[in-house]
């Protein structure tokens, strides 16, 4: 072979390596670059896993919450705390649609992400935005999301911040928005149910939404959704809870409840109810003592004794931190007393770990003898309890009744002006003695009604050598039982009360050779007992301004139903009540005491001359109200 034909060989062998060297480079070139489209795929579904797994972890983390009965506004805010710092968006906000169909539509920032870049806007917009409300406008962005259930997104940042800081001037937006650093804004509608609740708002650095995200963004306000149901459904349930979980006592809203139906019921069958009011003693001085949780074992140890010691119809309530009621249907006064005495001494009897021993102040209230309102009876109960404290704490005391407060400090105010502007020939140390019990007395003193009885029995006293102690608490005992017979109104008797204490006073400016007259009277002395009194009690009660409407009670209280009494002016309804009545009680005490003239008549004598004298004397249907009730009292 001639070298040539070697060379060309040679060539040709070159050429052909050559070739398939190059058909190589292609093939690898291919295979290059399908590996990093491959890889970018892998890169690319790595991603979205990722970015599923990520909204599987952010879904579930919305869901624990959930589970967690927290309420609403604290879901809301670790809502848009997730979006802001898991999901990368700029900002979060959470908006609830309010008055909506009128014209005043809002809507309110319920949950706004926080971070410095979101302080520095709100300071230099200079709004909270708990009170912010954005005017809810039908054609904005934000309306066409909510009403059209459709995701929305803009790049138009500046015309959102706008509709939201109408008066901002657009500089300083502009600034705002270059904080930011948001592309774009995506609005979601968020519903409750078949309502509009309202919406959220996220902002990204990213333009537009995918359908990635899109998706997300929907699933994610579905959960959104979920949680804002759910938590109203948690604080139904709360709501409905009737029991204090430390205790295990019913609570407050169960209580309130039950007070209701039962004064209903007390109302309906006249029948009474009572109400124990209850305060552990120096809670304070355990917990600071001992410690937090034993302080909590003297209130669980309270709500044992209340818990044994309640009948099965009784509701026993922890009101407040260390306040306890019981509720005692079909219960008076004195059964509920017995009641609370019984618990006082079986909580005083407790041994307690650590502690030792504690005590209670309760106070009792009954429903129709106190009050026949709820308030005025946990009010009447409280202030028991209180004086239950200030008396030395570890005991009972019983409500005064609401009426009681008023009467008796008129009555107070009375006999004061009374005696120091010695309107009545009374000795100076007696009256000094009795003016001085008056002043020192408080008002709240259950003895204020002793206190009062007793300063008019040593007033009539002073004159009437035949006047018994105690008659004046008979006798307003007596009146009160008439009046509630009568259905009285509470004002009526307690003027009733005040008249019964006061009528008599004239009597101290009769001459007392007539008033103690052993023989019978010539007509002029029989006059002189019947006007003097009368004129007497005026001129006395005339100055004191706060009596004005006792004087006419007093005046009327001798007049007879058929006219023939004295003044002699009145007759049959004519007669205010009051004074008919203080008649009555007036003549049924008369009858039943001695006299210097004759001996006290026997129950049945003073029932005869009641009969007999009805209609002429005294009002008819009264005196059978009357005799009714003295009938079944022993008076
Ligand atoms: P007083 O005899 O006048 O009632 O004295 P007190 O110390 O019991 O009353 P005060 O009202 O001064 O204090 C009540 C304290 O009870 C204050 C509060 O911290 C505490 N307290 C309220 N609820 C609870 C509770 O659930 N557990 C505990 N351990 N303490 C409570
Ligand atoms: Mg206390």
């Amino acid at each position: 072979m001639s070298l040539f034909s070697n060379f060309k060989d040679l060539l040709g062998q070159i050429n052909k390596l050559d070739g398939s060297i190059y058909m190589q480079g292609k093939d690898f070139a291919d295979v290059y670059a399908k590996n990093i489209a491959l890889e970018e795929e892998i890169a690319a579904r790595t991603k979205e896993l990722e970015q599923a797994n990520q909204t599987i972890l952010t879904l579930n983390s919305v869901w624990d919450m959930m589970n967690s009965s927290q309420p609403l506004s604290s879901m809301l805010d670790k809502i848009v705390s997730i979006l802001h710092e898991d999901m990368n968006y700029n900002y979060a906000v959470i908006m609830k649609l309010e008055k909506e169909g009128t014209a005043d539509a809002y809507l309110n920032i319920k949950a706004a992400s926080v971070s410095k870049q979101i302080n520095k806007i709100y300071s230099m917009i200079n709004e909270s935005y708990e009170t912010y409300k954005l005017p809810y406008l039908e054609n904005s962005i934000i309306a066409k999301s909510i009403n059209e259930r459709k995701i929305y997104s803009t790049p138009d940042i500046f015309g959102v911040l706008n509709m939201f800081f109408p008066s901002i001037d657009k500089i300083k937006l502009k600034e705002i928005i270059s904080l930011m650093s948001s592309k774009s804004c995506v609005i979601v509608p968020l519903h409750k149910g078949k309502d509009n609740f309202g919406c959220v708002i996220v902002s990204s650095d990213r333009n537009g939404v995918g359908d990635t995200e899109s998706n997300f963004l929907s699933l994610f306000a579905n959960q959104i959704e979920l949680a804002i149901t759910v938590a109203g459904l948690f604080e139904e349930v709360k709501k409905q809870a009737i029991t204090d979980p430390l205790t295990g006592l019913y609570n407050r809203r169960y209580f309130e409840e039950n007070i209701i139906k039962e004064a209903e019921r007390s109302l309906r069958l006249k029948q009474p109810f009572s109400l124990i009011s209850m305060d552990l003693d120096f809670l304070k001085k355990i917990n600071d003592t001992y410690g937090h949780q034993f302080g909590d074992l003297a209130i669980k140890t309270i709500s044992n004794v209340l818990k044994k010691e309640a009948r099965s119809i009784d509701i026993p309530a922890r009101i407040g931190g260390e306040e306890f009621n019981l509720l005692l249907p079909g219960v008076d006064s004195n059964g509920a007393m017995i009641a609370a005495e019984r618990i006082r001494k079986s909580i005083e009897n407790q041994i307690l770990d650590t502690i030792g021993g504690i005590t209670a102040s309760i106070g009792v209230a009954t429903f129709l003898e106190h009050s026949d309102r709820i308030d005025e009876l946990t009010e009447l109960a409280d202030q028991a309890m209180y004086k239950a404290k200030m008396n030395g704490r570890n005991q009972v005391q019983l409500a005064q009744q609401m009426s009681d407060i008023n009467w008796q400090k008129l009555a107070i105010e009375t006999f004061m002006d009374i005696l120091a502007k010695k309107r009545i020939p009374v000795k100076e140390n007696i009256a000094n003695n009795l003016y001085d019990k008056l002043k020192n007395i408080k008002t709240d003193e259950k003895d204020t009604n002793e206190l009062l009885y007793s300063v008019v029995d040593i007033i009539s006293q002073t004159y009437n050598q035949m006047y018994k102690t105690g008659t004046t608490k008979s006798k307003i005992l007596l009146g009160n039982m008439i009046a509630k017979r009568l259905d009285l109104p509470k004002e009526e008797t307690d003027k009733l009360k005040l008249a019964i204490l006061l009528y008599d006073i004239g009597n101290i400016m009769i001459p007392e050779e007539i008033f103690n007259k052993k023989g019978p009277l010539t007509e002029e002395e029989r006059n002189t007992i019947r006007q003097h009194p009368l004129i007497a009690a005026r001129e006395i009660l005339k100055p004191i301004s706060n009596i004005q409407d006792i004087i006419p009670i007093i005046e009327s209280h001798h007049e007879n139903w058929d006219g023939l009494g004295y003044p002699g002016v009145k007759s049959g309804i004519d007669i205010p009540i009051t004074s008919q009545i203080v008649l009555l009680v007036d003549s049924f005490y008369a009858m039943t005491q001695d006299r210097p003239y004759r001996h006290a008549y026997s129950k049945e004598e003073v029932i005869k001359i009641l009969k007999e004298e009805a209609g002429k004397r005294w009002n008819e249907k009264l005196v059978d109200d009357f005799i009714d009730l003295i009938k079944k009292e022993t008076l």
